[in-house]
């Protein structure tokens, strides 16, 4: 069969990139999260003073989109990819909830997206890969051969963030995290610029009650139903 996109897309914390890792290991895919882009911008203009409290300097960090190196790399120990900001291991910094909290606010930014969304095309090019984020079935990649809408309820939500956070030895009060979570879903599908939403031709996936094997075996019967339905992509 030859080599397919998949775009994923959802609420956060829905466990997009968890089951986007794992199909992308069963296909022998790449794996791109898109989000770890957005929030490697975010974390840049942060350290370089761009976003003081609350205050965006939009047009400084548009200046220095071009310094913005963003790589993943395997990681044998975890056996997950890291990201990477200027060749630095970024991983940890990235998932805070201090980036969690602003990186809405720069993904609204016209020319952020518009950057990204070329570097991403551009990672897609050869086919082969799993993309997962919040527009990247309707405009990222709008020919994805597949393209999933993954959705979950607010309580399971918070329990996964505050899962991945406690496992990285980031300790938050629950609250924060379900605000938090709230404020970005309110972000993403209310700005201009490529707002979340369903693309007409997602399949939905509820994983409220799924386990992490059924999702995969749901997405991998429907990867399997195409190739019985076309005969090249
Ligand atoms: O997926 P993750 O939660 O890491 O994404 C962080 C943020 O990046 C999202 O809340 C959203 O504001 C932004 N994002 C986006 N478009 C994407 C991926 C992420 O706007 N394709």
């Amino acid at each position: 069969m030859s080599k397919i996109i998949v775009a994923i897309d959802g609420y956060s914390s829905c466990g997009k990139s968890t089951l986007a890792r794992a199909l992308a290991s069963r296909l022998s895919y790449a794996y791109i999260d898109s989000g770890a882009m957005y929030r490697c911008v975010t974390l840049y203009a942060l350290q370089n003073g761009m976003i003081k409290d609350k205050v965006f300097l939009n047009e400084e960090i548009i200046s220095i989109l071009p310094d913005v190196h963003v790589s993943f790399k395997f990681n044998t120990h975890t056996k997950t990819s890291d990201t990477y900001l200027n060749d630095v291991n970024v991983e940890r910094q990235i998932r805070t909830l201090e980036v969690a909290e602003i990186v809405s606010k720069v993904s609204i930014v016209k020319e952020v997206r518009t950057h990204l969304v070329a570097l991403q095309r551009k990672m897609g090019k050869g086919k082969g890969i799993v993309m997962d984020g919040r527009d990247i079935g309707t405009n990222v990649f709008p020919h994805a051969e597949l393209k999933i809408f993954m959705t979950a309820d607010m309580d399971v939500r918070i329990d996964r963030r505050l899962d991945e956070l406690n496992s990285k030895g980031m300790h938050v009060n629950r609250e924060d995290v379900k605000r938090n979570l709230m404020e970005r879903d309110h972000d993403d599908t209310h700005r201009k610029e490529n707002p979340l939403m369903k693309a007409q031709d997602a399949v939905t996936l509820d994983n409220s009650d799924l386990s992490k094997d059924e999702q995969l075996e749901f997405v991998v019967k429907l990867i399997s139903d195409l190739t019985l339905t076309k005969d090249t992509f």
